[in-house]
Formats: C-alpha cells, sequence, structure tokens
C-alpha cells in the first residue's frame, strides 16, 4: 500500500459562514445546528482517495474573526490548499472571500490550490417558491435585530463563478448541513494538487 500524499489545507472566511461546519461534515460526516465559534484555529486530519493516490488533508481551520488576522499568514504561508468560504445569503461575506483570495495569492505560496465555497445553499435551496425554510416552523415573532425577513440567496452562482474563473479558482456550493458538494470540494482540490 502506498504512503499517503500528506496536503496541507487551510479554511479562510468571515466568521459564521460555516468553515467549521465544512470540516465537520468532511471528516467526521456530522452538522451542528449551533456551532461555537472557533477560537484562534484547530487543526484536524482526513484523508480521501484520488485515483490511484492516497491524500492526508492537514487541515487548519481558522478562526474568522478580525482579531484573529494577524494569526492567519501562520496557517496559509506553507498550505498547499485553500478553501475560501462565503455564505451565498450575506453578499459581504462574498467581500471578504475576494480579500482573503488577495492575500492569498499576495502572500502565499505561488502554487496553492485555491477553492471558493459558497456555502448554505440549504437556506436558498427553495429560491423559486414561495416559501422559506425559516418560515415553515411557524415562529411568527421577529428577533431583537428586527430580522424578520426571509432568507433569501444574495450571491448568485453564476456572478461568484465568474469571479473564481477569472481568478483561477475552482468554484463550489456548498451545504455542510445537507452535505451537498462539501466531499466534491475536497476531492477536487486533491486532484489538483501537484504530486511529485
Ligand atoms: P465558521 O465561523 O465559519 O466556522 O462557521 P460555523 O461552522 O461555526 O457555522 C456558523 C453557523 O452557521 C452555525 O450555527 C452553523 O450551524 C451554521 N451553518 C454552517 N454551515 C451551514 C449550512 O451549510 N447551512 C446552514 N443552514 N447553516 C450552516
Ligand atoms: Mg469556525
Amino acid at each position: 500500500p502506498m504512503k499517503p500524499v500528506q496536503v496541507k489545507l487551510v479554511l479562510l472566511g468571515e466568521a459564521a459562514v460555516g468553515k467549521s461546519s465544512l470540516v465537520l461534515r468532511f471528516v467526521n460526516n456530522e452538522f451542528q445546528e449551533n456551532k461555537e465559534p472557533t477560537i484562534g484555529a484547530a487543526f484536524l486530519t482526513q484523508k480521501t482517495r484520488v485515483e490511484d493516490k492516497i491524500i492526508k488533508f492537514e487541515i487548519w481551520d481558522t478562526a474568522g474573526q478580525e482579531r484573529f488576522h494577524s494569526l492567519a499568514p501562520m496557517y496559509y504561508r506553507n498550505a498547499q490548499a485553500a478553501i475560501v468560504v462565503y455564505d451565498v445569503t450575506r453578499a459581504a461575506s462574498l467581500d471578504k472571500a475576494k480579500s482573503w483570495v488577495k492575500e492569498l495569492q499576495r502572500q502565499a505560496n505561488p502554487n496553492i490550490v485555491i477553492a471558493l465555497a459558497g456555502n448554505k445553499v440549504d437556506l436558498v435551496s427553495d429560491e423559486d417558491d414561495d416559501l422559506h425554510p425559516d418560515e415553515l416552523d411557524g415562529d411568527e415573532e421577529a428577533n431583537e435585530d428586527g430580522d424578520d425577513m426571509p432568507i433569501t440567496r444574495q450571491v448568485p452562482a453564476e456572478e461568484a463563478r465568474a469571479y473564481a474563473d477569472e481568478s483561477g479558482l475552482l468554484f463550489f456550493e456548498t451545504s455542510a448541513k445537507l452535505g451537498h458538494g462539501v466531499q466534491e470540494v475536497f476531492n477536487e482540490i486533491a486532484r489538483k494538487i501537484p504530486i511529485d
């Protein structure tokens, strides 16, 4: 049996877009509805098979908060791959993702494989219908933020894909909650990693 090829991968993106949830789905095939925010960074590993090779991902799941930004270079400096995550229901999170991509393209390994992941598509999977998931529980109370608007998509897939194409990124829409697209992101990265 062949020795696994180790691939150091970092997750970046605004807080609460679902970075840790994507990792939890990939590593344990689990989802937690109220996942506690990551402090600093978390380290996990998972193996995946690509053709005749075993890839062992060494995953650094970073905190998204601005106060941890200065730590990020420690995690991406030697990374061979990055997943930059945004939330399809929050346009501002794509802006943040773009700024991470710029930083990676300036400061990280020039051969780094970057994937852009638009997460939480389950929240908009019924976007062609009249019902939204947050209306299905019959809870009519507005929360303290006055945030009683139905959840709608703020980032069209085509817009994000066009940006990813022009920037040389892999692109996926994902749902850590349902598991959609998650294995695909990691497998596609594994396929793109230059292995000697
Ligand atoms: P992180 O700060 O980027 O690591 O985000 P977390 O993984 O901690 O997730 C933030 C919140 O979003 C948690 O309450 C998660 O349960 C939720 N969440 C994460 N991914 C998804 C998803 O794909 N769909 C939905 N509906 N919620 C998600
Ligand atoms: Mg996290």
